[in-house]
């Protein structure tokens, strides 16, 4: 048994209305998976979070011609090659985002190869079904009233739909950001919020709005501060009592020790689809357990991804665990994303804010390839 070939597809869905945040709005959804390829014919795919052109170059030219030909089993051998091969310029960024879609794309060929679902891979589940979160309320082109309304009610049909937690966006301004999250507060008295600023605030800003959180009883806050500066996380986190979290914008386990070492985080959240694969993401887990951290991936793709985050959350405990202990939670994404919801022959199953885990073997989702057709933007083989 041998990879024979290694596909990339460029994906990309435009959008009807621009979505925001605290540091830009997007108009579309792209995406790059990756496709491995055994000489039994046997499709293992991931997908990469990152510029999707880049990512197609780095499989193309670096990653995939030093897979081609190697035993598709060896998943921890193959992450070593490509990451030691590849040191000198590849530490991180983009280029781990590649080497993170093609480890994802291992993980569901191994399952399929050997007839068992990620999860039993990964040690067993802890239960069948994962607690999800609502991701949304994200920025729209509309005056600061308008929008709030909107966002309130965005978040209201995700809680009568059975999201009983929901993460809204901040880090626009002080004063939106105070109006939104009393809003929210006010709308939502039972519900479990989060608030995500995705580094907007300067550490004087983050602990102003970290005391308004508390009072508003949020239960996270998320990237309050610069990924750069990961001691500012034990200075705010000296003045608040809200749980900080962070960690998307972080790689591999070195870059875990950085932002976990000063303390101060308590919640990080490595993107399976960027942080260096489910192979890294377990030693990122190791790392946060040895700190006390609990781990809630960041998950913001296609179903590759949040098959691939629930198998790991799945097989994931809460540190440091009881008899009655907090259940882990999934980033379910609820922003519009076509190459989310309509490009799966078998996706992911939700039934209220339960997700439940795929037990086919693989990561267990299957991808429409007929339907795949209308969102292409390039596809590429390496054999
Ligand atoms: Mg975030």
């Amino acid at each position: 048994m041998r990879i024979e070939c290694v596909r990339t597809h460029w994906l990309r869905a435009p959008l009807s209305q621009r979505l925001g945040f605290s540091q830009c709005f997007i108009d579309a959804r792209e995406v790059l998976w990756v496709e491995i390829i055994t000489s039994d014919g046997t499709s293992g795919w991931g997908e990469c979070y990152g510029p999707a052109a880049v990512c197609q170059a780095a499989v193309d030219s670096l990653y995939a011609p030093r897979l081609v030909g190697e035993n598709p089993l060896a998943h921890e051998r193959l992450w070593h090659r490509l990451w030691r091969e590849t040191l000198d310029f590849a530490r991180g960024g983009i280029l781990m985002a590649a080497i993170s879609g093609l480890d994802i794309a291992l993980w569901d060929l191994k399952g399929k190869l050997l007839g068992l679902p990620v999860s039993e891979l990964l040690g067993g589940r802890q239960s069948d079904s994962v607690a999800g979160y609502a991701t949304g309320m994200y920025f729209r082109d509309l005056p600061e009233d308008a929008l709030i309304e909107v966002l309130v009610e965005e978040a209201i049909g995700y809680y009568e739909n059975g999201f009983g937690a929901l993460k809204i966006k901040i880090g626009k301004n002080w004063a939106f950001d105070s109006r939104l999250i009393v809003a929210m507060r006010e709308a939502l008295p039972e519900a479990m919020l989060m608030a995500d600023a995705n580094h907007a605030y300067e550490l004087s800003e983050a602990v102003g709005t970290a005391k308004l959180l508390e009072q508003c009883r949020y239960v996270w806050f998320e990237e309050p501060l610069s990924p750069e500066y990961e001691w500012q996380f034990r200075q705010l986190s000296e003045r608040t009592d809200i749980p900080l979290a962070a960690g998307e914008c972080e790689q591999t386990r070195h870059g875990f020790r950085r932002l976990l070492s000063p303390g101060g985080v308590q919640i990080a959240q490595p993107d399976l689809a960027y942080c260096g694969g489910i192979t890294e993401g377990l030693k990122i887990r190791a790392l946060a357990s040895s700190h006390g951290v609990n781990v809630v991936p960041h998950c913001w793709g296609t179903l590759w991804n949040l098959a691939a985050a629930s198998h790991f959350v799945a097989s994931g405990f809460w540190e440091p665990g009881r008899l009655e202990s907090p259940a882990p939670l999934l980033e379910v994404d609820r922003s519009p994303n076509p190459l989310r919801d309509e490009l799966f022959a078998a996706g992911v199953e939700i039934d209220g804010s339960r997700v439940k885990v795929p037990t086919a073997s693989g990561l267990g989702v299957v991808a429409d390839e007929q339907a795949m057709m209308d969102f292409r933007v390039n596809r590429t083989e390496v054999r």
